[in-house]
């Protein structure tokens, strides 16, 4: 079901958000499907607490855990032991009624739980129904109700860390401030068109060019700072590339064998695909596994220079692989020749053995380093790190945005301002300075949810579990 279906008449789309009441209650099992220590079917909305009311034996009090039985009415059967957690809103999630029914995380019995309540009237939930009921009733702004989902979906500390900024308000603070230097802007310019302007400077206490820019300045900041969010968010494709032999599958292996656990825990990634994941300070590398094609001695040199090339195309990143063993040949000149500019680390591997190899033909950026003993490796974990970012350091308060749809909007919310400054320090009449302010203020509600529209929620909302 769209969410359009879900929503309450009282729901409209023109008003900013407000609490909206929902007249029917929805449930859903919050926990994970399959076997488990417990599983919670959780309920939220006018009916929660009257629904298990009539299947718990025990007695609800606002937030007091309760533990008792869960019988069907019907035939008095037991169905499970649980502990039921009432909530009585507006202090809640949803700022519904939610009663939370922690059950043994048997699915058989959580099935029948849910079963219990949906014949009792409530309704599944639809995925990400909580929140979007969170959302719609003013709890948390859509950035806030996006950076829940990002909490879930974190696969690394620093993804985590920059979701549960985004959950506490980070990102909203900060583009509420930022609407309320461009909305008093507005409020001037707009005033200026009907009344004198010196009565207006007595009156707003403000230069709308110096605030405009500082618009800017933070607008700037968030949109650098989203360009590095995204890259931990989203990680480097990497190609270790080189001639045959020079060490590629063995450096693959030790980038790889520093991380396993974490590696295992990025789904979709085995050892038999050609990508596997790696984090180097917090930021994933996605290797593309060139070390993968197997060639021989015999196989010309120049194959392995075209597989380098074709690997170069869908890479952010090479890692390009000389043997310092050896001396350099034409194909490693080539290879070399594609380290321009950022994007690229040179390693000369093998250095634990006598080196043959002229160094001083590399770049002075390159790092010797041995497969073999990683010799080297930290070295190289810097580069990739430094490599990543570009040198961007993301300041520990400051707000992440990870999310292409979101720096999207900041950025269109960047040319708008810059327009509406342009015009201003232009002298162009007052009117249309504020229509380009009023379409920043679009741009950035779009991340905030004001008016935000059904097709929007929808496509976020759909991306959550059912039952959060
Ligand atoms: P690839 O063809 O580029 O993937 O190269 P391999 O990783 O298969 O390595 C080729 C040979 O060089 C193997 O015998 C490795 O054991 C050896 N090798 C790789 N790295 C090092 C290193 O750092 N030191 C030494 N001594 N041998 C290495």
């Amino acid at each position: 079901m769209s969410l359009a279906a879900t929503m309450p008449a009282s729901y409209n789309k023109q008003s900013t958000i407000g609490f909206v009441m929902y007249d029917d209650t929805i449930a859903a099992i919050a926990t994970p499907p399959g076997e488990g220590g417990l599983g919670i079917v959780r309920l939220s909305g006018p009916d929660a607490w009257s629904i298990v009311r009539e299947l718990f034996d025990g007695a609800l009090e606002d937030r007091r855990v309760v533990h008792g039985w869960i019988h069907d009415p019907a035939t008095g059967e037991t169905i499970d032991e649980v502990m039921v957690t009432p909530m009585a809103g507006p202090k809640t999630y949803t700022r519904e009624s939610i009663v939370e029914i922690g059950c043994h995380g048997s699915p058989l019995a959580l099935q029948l739980v849910l079963k219990l309540v949906l014949h009792r009237g409530a309704r599944l939930a639809n995925p990400g129904e909580f929140t979007l009921r969170a959302f719609l009733n003013g709890r948390l702004d859509l950035s806030r109700a996006e950076a829940v989902l990002d909490v879930i979906q974190a696969k690394t500390q620093a993804n985590l860390r920059f979701a549960l900024q985004g959950m506490q308000g980070r990102l909203s603070e900060s583009l509420s401030r930022l609407r309320q230097r461009i909305l008093t802007v507005q409020a001037y310019l707009t005033a200026c068109i009907d009344f004198p302007e010196d009565e207006v400077e007595s009156q707003i206490d403000i230069d709308p060019s110096t605030a405009l820019a500082e618009a800017l300045d933070e607008l700037r900041q968030l949109i650098a700072v989203a360009e590095a969010g995204m890259i931990y968010r989203h990680g480097v494709r990497t190609a270790i590339v080189g001639k045959p032999n020079v060490g590629k599958s063995s450096l693959l292996n030790r980038l790889l064998g520093e991380d396993r656990a974490i590696v295992a825990a990025v789904p979709g990634t085995t050892r038999d695909t050609v990508e596997e994941a790696v984090q180097v300070a917090g930021i994933p590398f996605h290797l593309i596994d060139t070390a993968g094609i197997r060639e021989t001695r015999d196989t010309v040199e120049h194959l392995g220079v075209e597989r380098s090339r074709q690997a170069a195309r869908s890479a952010d990143l090479l890692l390009i692989v000389v043997d310092g063993s050896e001396a350099l040949s034409e194909a490693d000149v080539q290879l070399l020749a594609m380290a321009d500019g950022r994007g690229s680390i040179v390693i000369a591997n093998k250095c634990d053995l006598p080196q043959e190899a002229d160094l001083s033909a590399l770049p002075a950026s390159a790092i010797r380093l041995s497969a073999l003993t990683g010799d080297g490796l930290g070295s190289l974990h810097d580069a990739m790190a430094k490599a990543a970012l570009g040198g961007m350091v993301i300041p520990n308060d400051a707000p992440v945005v990870t999310d292409p749809r979101q720096k999207a909007a900041l950025e269109a919310a960047f040319e708008q301002v810059t327009t509406a400054h342009q015009a201003l320090e232009q002298g162009s009449p007052e009117d249309f300075v504020t229509i380009d302010l009023a379409s920043a203020l679009s741009a950035l509600s779009q991340i905030t949810g004001e008016n935000a529209s059904e097709e929007l929620l929808d496509a976020i909302f759909q991306r959550f579990c059912i039952g959060k």
